[in-house]
Formats: structure tokens, C-alpha cells, sequence
């Protein structure tokens, strides 16, 4: 038997996922086999999973262990601190290991079906680089401090919009390259980002940057993420799942728009893609930095309160960098006072108007889609809602579909009241659609575009529409969240947020830090050029500290005052919490399965950890299932990171109908 050689293998299954081969008959494995993929027999199939570990020992008799079929190195193996990351990752938010390792992986390294890797990359660019600006002052000082240091070091680059982020994130990675290291740039939503993909090939034109996002093909993805391992893509550019590529050399990351809530996945695995950055960063012992103009409270907390003094330094960009551009002027409209009609005041119309006259673009922000949320019958008082949430069915006007935001169902404009007859029903509330409808009756020379997501859904839709508002081609946009993100229209000089007051007092406590962020990322997208900007807030609440601090563009004070409400409520960033979850397609089932966990304490938990109550989810009802949650809370992230460790294995050995699903998530955004 001493020639008997365990093999651990991971394999992509819910809770246990290392399970013990033995090596192949015909070929002994070596350390330096490890982090290579092996196909295994399972039961009767056959999978694919990555050998971790030649232990000395197994749990499971020699006798029985199956050997493994065979050792794939068509790819180099995945690297040691690529092993840290997972582990990590898996360990924080408790997820089995296996199932980390493997989703991580394109689709095609882990099938089966043995697929010839292709080698047909693009040829690279080759083309001059693109000159680089002088910096500003502002943009040198940064640079230099954070050259400065070696080894680990997280910076948060806070900079106001147009201050030149990017420009900072460039000369750095024009430093990783000339040290030989490639460098890792992760952003919240690539399709809403070529902008900065153009940038970073056009000045790096033979570093081979490729990028990793949702919407790549296949094959396309398993290409890049093959380069980024090989070495040969000196720079990757991606959304929250690259922070998982192997990357040899790696010397640099950057979290761009770091308080973007798409950097956590809400599904699945349940990480953050910026909070796996820090730890990939201190366990490389190389820098990174974490741009926004609008922090998450979790990192400015770290950058600048004195409980957490030197967790990350903070830098800032308090100018625009184009000689001359400047933030753009807050007003804000009281609506008490300038009523409202169709949505719109009369200071609003009369700036809309001055902009048309000027051949000038305006922007009007609507973070809601469809053209009303609600259609209603005034007759019964029946309401579209979705029979499957516990939601409102939108109206959407264009193809006279009723949508659901939250499940998908949709179904047609019904001619008459389902329950009375009426034929009179009414759309309430305004979305985008009702909005655009409304100005292009109000403006009948003005060529009026919308940008949301049933618009601009695809990247190319996206791409065709920017290019159209670039080129001029639109007077008016009315538009989502969608807008407010790092583009450059140099003809835009108003912006309009139409009705942003609900988020004031919203039972979610994150909504100020939202409603904060969005307002001044969509404000930065006026006066970028040599015009001045100006954007309007239709309020009925003017005096609001939060609209105040937004028209001195006042991040600091913002979120200072942010934060002392947060300490004084016991919030994150001043606790650290876990949400348990459960569906059912009855609730009571779903809060029962919460109280039994609740129940279920482990013996030395103490006065560290405290629960709430199980309750239903704000959003009680989705796509037919029924929604609880059971909050969990810590002053010490150690103490909750503790309990949850001996806390998922109990969860796990609850019985309950097979209908029901739970997860656990760390760190939870939504509530
Ligand atoms: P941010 O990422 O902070 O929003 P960008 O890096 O996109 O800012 O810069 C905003 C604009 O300023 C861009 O058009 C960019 O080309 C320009 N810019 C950046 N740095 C400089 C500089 N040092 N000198 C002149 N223009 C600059
Ligand atoms: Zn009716
Ligand atoms: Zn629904």
C-alpha cells in the first residue's frame, strides 16, 4: 500500500465538495501537479474538478478510493495565491470550497466533454500608444504617494467627477507593466464602461488587455481568461467575477466606482468582488486603490474615522482636470412653492427651454422605468399587480405590456377593467416612458431620447445610443441610474432629477448613501467640457442636509453626518452583520425554518452575537415564493465570523420540506 497516493480533489457540490482519489494507475502525481483540473468518476458520472492536495492521510478507507481518470494540463495549473483567494473567500462567506474554485471558472474548463483549447486570439493592436496628459498637481501627489510605499497598501482615491481618476489608474498601470507585472482593473458594469476599455487599449496598445464580463461568448471568455493565466494579457479589465482570474505576475488592482453595489453577487456565492480586492492585494503584498467620487461608508470609514486610522489612505482630487471645467451649479426647485405639472416645474421647463435655444443637451434622471408603476381602476379600485410577488405590475406604454420588475411575468394591456368592466383605467405614477411621452408633447422641435435598461438593454443598444447623444443627435435624455455613470457628453449642460425624494425616507437605511451617489455621479455628467453646468432638484424638502451638502458637493460632510447616524443606530459599518434567508412557497414555513435556526445557538456564543426577529422580506413575495429573513449582528466581524462557522453546519442539519430554499449572506447590502 505505501505506493498508494491520495489525491484531494474539489469538486463543484453543495456542501461537502474535497473529496479523496487516488492517483492514476499508470502515472504518479507530484506537488507541482496541484491546481491542475482532473476529470474523476462520480457515481456514475463523470466530472470535472481541481486537484487541491497529495495528502498523507484520508478519512475514507485506502481500499475505496476510485482513481482519478486523468490530469488535464492543457492549461497551466491554477496558482498558489489563486488557492488563498478561494479558500478566503469560501471560509468568509461560507460557501464550500469546491463550489468557489469551480463557478469561477469559464463554463467549458468544466465539462466534461473534452473541448480542444483554441489559440485563435486576436492579434493584438499594434499602434502607437496614446499620449499621456501632464497631471495635475492634485493627480501627481497621488500618484507619487502611492508609488511611494511598497508592498501592501489600500488607498482610497476619492475624487470628485472629471477629476481624473482614470488618469491616476493609468500612469499606474503603466508602472505595473514597465516592473513586469500585470494589473487588475475591475469595474461595476462593463457594458456601461467601453468608453474606458477604449482607453486602456489605446494607451496600452501591446499589453494584450483583455476583459472579463457577463456579456462575453463563451468561447470568447474562456480565451481571455487563458490569457490573463498564461501571462500573456498584461492588463484585465472586468466586472466583480474577474477579481477571481488567475494572474501570475499580478502587481496592481483597482476597484473603480468601488461603492457601486455590483461588486456584490447576489446569487450563488454571495461575495464582494471589492472586499475579495483587499484581501487579494494584503495576501500579494501589493497596492490597491479604490476610486469613487462617492465612497461606500464602509470605505470612507476606513480612510478617515480614528477607530480605523491607517486601515486605507486616503487621497483626493477635489478639481476637474480639464483646464477651465467646472462642477456644475445645485439648484434646488421647491415644489411646494413651483408646482409641479406632468412632473415637471416651471423652473425646470424654462432651463429645458434656455438648453434647446442654445443647442445645448439636457438630461432628465428618473430611476424608474415604464411609463407609470401602477395601472388602477377608479371605478373597484383594482390595481395591476403581479399575482406571483408581491409587487406592482409596471406599465409599459411602447408595447402595451403590463411587466413585472421583479419576477419578469408580463401580459398584455388589458381593454377593460379585469374585475368591474370599466374601460377607463388609469395609469398612477410616472416612469421614464411617461416622462419622454410628456416632453415630446411639451416640445414638439426637441428630439427626445430614452436611456434605461428596456432601451439601452444590450451593450450595443447602449453603445448605438451614447454614440447618438456624443454625436448630438438628441436634445433631451431622459434617463436611469443607467446615465449617471462615467461618460463624457460634452454638449450637456442640464441635468433635472425629476423626483428623487422618495429615497429620503426610505425604511432601507442605505438609501441616503444611494440617493447621495447617484444624484452626484449624474450631476458630474454636466459642464465636462468649456459650458458650465447646472442641475436642478425638484424637492419638497430644500432644506434637506443631504440636497444641501450635494449642492457644496460636499462628500465629506455628507457622509460624516451619514456616519454618526449610523454609529449611533448600531449600523454597519459599526456592526457587521449576516442575513439568513429563506423561501417557501408558504410564509409560514419560511419563518419557521428562521426560528428553528434561531434556535439552534452554538454553546459559546455569549452576549457576542445578537438576532433579530425572522420576519418577511420587504419584498414578501417573489416568482411564487413566499420570502423571510433572520438578521444576525456583531460589533466584532471575528465574533460573527465565529458563530457563523459553527452556526451553517447546524443550519444545514435542519430538516425542512424540500420546497424550501435558504442561503446565508455576509455582509448583506439589501434588506
Ligand atoms: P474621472 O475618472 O475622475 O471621472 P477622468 O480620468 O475620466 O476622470 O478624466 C476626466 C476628463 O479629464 C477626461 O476627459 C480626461 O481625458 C481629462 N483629463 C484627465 N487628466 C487630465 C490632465 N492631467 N490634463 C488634462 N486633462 C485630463
Ligand atoms: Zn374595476
Ligand atoms: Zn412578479
Amino acid at each position: 500500500m505505501s505506493s498508494l497516493q491520495i489525491a484531494r480533489v474539489a469538486l463543484d457540490l453543495p456542501l461537502r465538495s474535497l473529496f479523496d482519489y487516488r492517483a492514476p494507475d499508470e502515472q504518479p502525481l507530484s506537488p507541482t501537479d496541484v491546481g491542475y483540473r482532473v476529470r474523476v468518476p462520480f457515481g456514475t458520472q463523470r466530472k470535472i474538478g481541481i486537484l487541491v492536495e497529495l495528502p498523507a492521510t484520508s478519512e475514507v478507507s485506502l481500499a475505496q478510493l476510485r482513481p482519478i481518470d486523468c490530469v488535464l494540463r492543457d492549461l497551466p495549473p491554477l496558482p498558489t495565491d489563486w488557492f488563498r483567494l478561494t479558500e478566503f473567500c469560501a471560509a468568509y462567506y461560507h460557501a464550500p470550497l469546491g463550489q468557489v474554485m469551480l463557478s469561477t471558472l469559464p463554463a467549458g474548463l468544466r465539462a466534461t466533454t473534452a473541448v480542444q483549447p483554441r489559440h485563435s486570439r486576436k492579434a493584438p493592436l499594434v499602434g502607437s500608444a496614446q499620449q499621456a496628459p501632464p497631471l495635475t498637481a492634485e493627480q501627481q501627489a497621488s500618484l507619487a504617494a502611492i508609488t511611494a510605499a511598497a508592498g501592501f497598501h489600500a488607498y482610497l482615491l476619492h475624487g470628485v467627477t472629471g477629476s481624473g481618476k482614470t488618469e491616476v489608474y493609468l500612469r499606474l498601470i503603466e508602472r505595473a507593466l514597465a516592473g513586469g507585472r500585470q494589473s487588475l482593473l475591475l469595474v461595476p458594469e462593463i457594458n456601461l464602461t467601453p468608453q474606458l476599455e477604449g482607453r486602456v487599449a489605446a494607451r496600452f496598445p501591446s499589453a494584450g488587455m483583455v476583459s472579463l464580463h457577463s456579456e462575453l461568448g463563451e468561447a470568447a471568455r474562456r480565451r481571455n481568461w487563458q490569457a490573463a493565466l498564461t501571462g500573456e494579457a498584461r492588463i484585465v479589465l472586468g466586472t466583480r467575477l474577474a477579481i477571481f482570474t488567475p494572474l501570475p505576475d499580478l502587481g496592481l488592482i483597482v476597484v473603480d466606482e468601488e461603492h457601486d453595489a455590483s461588486f456584490k453577487q447576489q446569487d450563488g456565492v454571495r461575495y464582494s468582488a471589492r472586499d475579495l480586492a483587499v484581501f487579494r492585494a494584503r495576501q500579494m503584498a501589493i497596492p490597491i486603490v479604490l476610486g469613487s467620487a462617492t465612497p461606500s461608508l464602509e470605505s470612507w470609514a476606513n480612510a478617515t474615522t480614528s477607530a480605523s486610522r491607517g486601515r486605507y489612505q486616503l487621497l483626493s482630487l477635489h478639481e476637474r482636470a480639464v483646464e477651465g471645467a467646472r462642477l456644475p451649479e445645485v439648484r434646488r426647485i421647491d415644489t411646494r412653492v413651483d408646482k409641479t405639472q406632468d412632473g415637471l416645474s416651471g423652473a425646470m421647463l424654462r432651463a429645458i427651454e434656455q438648453r434647446l435655444a442654445r443647442a445645448e443637451q439636457s438630461l432628465l434622471f428618473l430611476n424608474r422605468r415604464g411609463y407609470a408603476p401602477v395601472l388602477a381602476c377608479g371605478a373597484c379600485g383594482w390595481t395591476s399587480d403581479c399575482h406571483r410577488c408581491a409587487a406592482n405590475l409596471v406599465l409599459h406604454l411602447s408595447d402595451r405590456r403590463l411587466r413585472c420588475h421583479h419576477c419578469g411575468f408580463e401580459a398584455r394591456v388589458p381593454q377593460a377593467c379585469p374585475t368591474c368592466g370599466n374601460q377607463d383605467l388609469s395609469p398612477f405614477g410616472r416612469g421614464t416612458q411617461r416622462l419622454e411621452a410628456v416632453l415630446a408633447e411639451r416640445f414638439p422641435q426637441a428630439r427626445v431620447l430614452r436611456v434605461d435598461r428596456d432601451s439601452a438593454g444590450s451593450r450595443k443598444q447602449w453603445e448605438a445610443l451614447v454614440e447618438r447623444i456624443q454625436c448630438g443627435e438628441a436634445d433631451i435624455l431622459v434617463g436611469t441610474q443607467m446615465l449617471a455613470k462615467g461618460h463624457d457628453f460634452p454638449k450637456l449642460t442640464l441635468v433635472g432629477a425629476i423626483a428623487p425624494d422618495a429615497a429620503l425616507f426610505a425604511a432601507d437605511w442605505r438609501a441616503p448613501e444611494r440617493l447621495f451617489a447617484q444624484l452626484m455621479q449624474v450631476a458630474g455628467r454636466a459642464g465636462r467640457a468649456e459650458r458650465p453646468g447646472e442641475m436642478l432638484i425638484q424637492t419638497q424638502f430644500p432644506e434637506h442636509p443631504l440636497y444641501a451638502a450635494l449642492a457644496r458637493h460636499d462628500f465629506p460632510a455628507f457622509a460624516a453626518t451619514q456616519l454618526d447616524e449610523r454609529r449611533q443606530a448600531g449600523f454597519p459599518p459599526y456592526a457587521y452583520q449576516a442575513m439568513l434567508r429563506a423561501e417557501a412557497p408558504q410564509m409560514a414555513d419560511a419563518l419557521r425554518f428562521l426560528t428553528i435556526a434561531r434556535a439552534c445557538l452554538p454553546a459559546e456564543v455569549g452576549q457576542a452575537v445578537c438576532f433579530y426577529d425572522p420576519v418577511p422580506m420587504r419584498l414578501s413575495r417573489r416568482a411564487s415564493l413566499e420570502r423571510g429573513q433572520l438578521l444576525v449582528e456583531s460589533p466584532s466581524r471575528r465574533a460573527l465570523q465565529r458563530f457563523l462557522a459553527q452556526w451553517v453546519p447546524q443550519l444545514e442539519a435542519i430538516k425542512s420540506s424540500s420546497r424550501l430554499r435558504w442561503h446565508l449572506e455576509v455582509d448583506p447590502l439589501e434588506f
